[in-house]
């Protein structure tokens, strides 16, 4: 087929995701290698949003392919109660690389249902049946991970379910208290937390859900203390931990998970995108010794046809022995800081950049109309005039894929992008942006 059969025949028959659908306008992708996508025309970009952040090792990765093409030989699928051998290999592969109070998982297809098992497993474990979450935070849009969602693309799915409760979420940059020190702002935000806590009835809340490092809403990074704090607050009424750890996980920040950079351990842990980087889709939960126990006599009532599917545990196994092969993390921290010494430069020149906000290979750059005011290029939740998307229609017509979200540009290439590649692709973005300040 030509480019404009396929997108023709695509917008004929396909719903796009988060989108009017009369005037769309998608990319023809007709090949993938590496951190680089080619268009129908044989144009070249540069994939610096690892698609949804979650093409860590890039596009066309062999040791993956090959996986998959063994175990297809083998068999493709069996039932999740049948032990078989990717399943359980990779089951235990994920839970060494988990804190040492981890103890089993439970896998889905992808990030939305590992939420809303997490959140399924903290309520049959606990008896109790509120969850909290926070407003500036995205854990997938199915109808419970929806409602789990505090952001804009959480309002299909109101009026919510009974229980589900949302809090503010530590966004210093925005905040309208301003503090002496992290340690301040974890105070204040603790004692809020604490206090919602107590206001709810702490008997009836079953978890606090959180993205361990807040992703697509434009990677807030907890204070100093914070995630601790939660931890505190959490033993002390007897609810569970879960961190979301779909996006953030599985090297993206610089460690294997971003709990890791704050010192705690989760009760439960929910994971996907980066254990095998959509080579073939697979979610998971992982939960405590304690709660893996407590189902020994309990039923575990969670199932899904594809748990733990054989192709997809196949990938992950590759995916996972491909990190270690290739000491990624090393890599990550390497590129990491040059990124964010890119971006520090960036924020000092332009104009239209308010705050930048980068940990490994994961960052947000987010535009301001004003610097001093601090007013965002667009309204929360509304972008009338349509300036983000011209902004990354510009973008990706220079040769950088990668989206935004409200009034931020997500930055967060492959994991295994060269120095040379990163430098190149944050040139192109530099001069987007001095255009933009021009607009402003
Ligand atoms: N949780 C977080 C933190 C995410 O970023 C996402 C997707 O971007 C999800 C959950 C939902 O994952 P999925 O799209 O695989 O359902």
């Amino acid at each position: 087929m030509t480019g404009a059969e396929i997108k023709e025949m695509d917008l004929a028959y396909n719903l796009h995701s988060w989108a009017k659908q009369g005037n769309l306008d998608p990319l023809v992708i007709t090949k993938a290698d590496g951190i680089y996508l080619w268009d129908a025309d044989g144009k070249q970009y540069m994939d610096m949003s690892s698609e949804l952040v979650n093409s860590n090792v890039g596009h066309g990765n062999q040791d993956i392919i090959q996986a998959i093409k063994e175990q297809a030989d083998k068999f493709c699928f069996l039932s999740p109660a049948f032990a078989v051998e990717p399943r359980a290999k990779l089951a235990k592969m994920v839970i060494d690389r988990m804190p040492d109070n981890m103890g089993k998982v439970f896998f889905t297809n992808g990030g939305a249902d590992a939420n809303e098992n997490a959140v399924k497993i903290a309520r049959l474990y606990t008896r109790r049946y509120k969850i909290m979450s926070r407003y500036r935070s995205y854990h997938g849009s199915s109808f419970g991970a929806g409602n789990v969602s505090g952001e804009p693309r959480r309002y299909a799915v109101e009026p919510g379910i009974p229980g589900f409760i949302k809090f503010f979420d530590p966004y210093l940059y925005r905040e309208a208290v301003s503090f002496d020190s992290e340690e301040e702002a974890t105070k204040f935000y603790m004692t809020k937390l604490r206090e919602q806590v107590i206001y709810e009835n702490p008997d009836t809340i079953a978890a606090i859900i959180l993205e361990t490092i807040t992703g697509s809403n434009g990677i807030i990074i907890p204070p100093k203390g914070y995630l601790q704090g939660v931890r505190k607050i959490c033993d002390e009424f007897g609810i569970m931990m879960i961190c979301d750890e779909v996006m953030a996980g599985w090297c993206r920040t610089g460690k294997m998970f971003a709990f890791e950079h704050f010192n705690v351990k989760p009760d439960i842990v929910s994971f996907a995108k980066g254990i095998t980087c959509g080579y073939i889709q697979l979610g998971g939960v992982a939960v405590s010794k304690k709660i893996s126990a407590f189902f020994d006599d309990h039923v575990l009532s969670c199932g899904l046809t594809y748990s733990g599917h054989p192709l997809a545990c196949a990938a992950g196994i590759a995916c996972l022995n491909y990190y270690d092969k290739t000491h990624i993390l090393d890599h990550v921290n390497e590129m990491g800081k040059i990124l964010g010494d890119i971006e520090e430069g960036m924020k000092a020149k332009h104009a239209c950049i308010g705050d930048v906000r980068y940990i490994g290979l994961w960052s947000a750059l987010e535009l301001v109309k004003d610097k001093t005011t601090k007013e965002p290029m667009v309204p929360f939740g509304r972008d009338p005039e349509g300036i983000m998307p011209k902004i990354i229609k510009t973008l990706i017509s220079k040769g950088f894929y990668t989206y935004s979200h409200e009034n931020m540009i997500i930055v967060a290439p492959p994991l295994i992008i060269t120095e040379e590649q990163l430098r190149k692709a944050m040139t192109i973005l530099d001069e987007v942006l001095t255009e933009v300040d021009k607009m402003i």
